[in-house]
């Protein structure tokens, strides 16, 4: 399962369950992430940060092109 706060694989036997009252269950690589997400209500999205934007990416292949050259 991936972590409910950045995403990342947690692999089995490690990391924390928390089960809401509602049945609603979250999973968590480790404490930074159960604190970020249930009581500072911080959340850091990996994937959101890694993934670069469209007019960089643009920006990087011309500049790997030009390199080449
Ligand atoms: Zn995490």
């Amino acid at each position: 399962m991936k972590c409910t706060n950045c995403a990342r694989e947690i692999e089995k036997g490690t990391g924390i369950m928390y089960v809401y009252r509602t049945g609603d269950i979250s999973y968590y690589c480790s404490n930074k992430c159960m604190n970020n997400q249930l009581f500072l209500k911080r959340r850091t999205n990996r994937k959101l940060v890694v993934q670069p934007s469209k007019s960089t990416r643009e920006k990087i292949k011309t500049a790997a092109t030009a390199v080449k050259k």
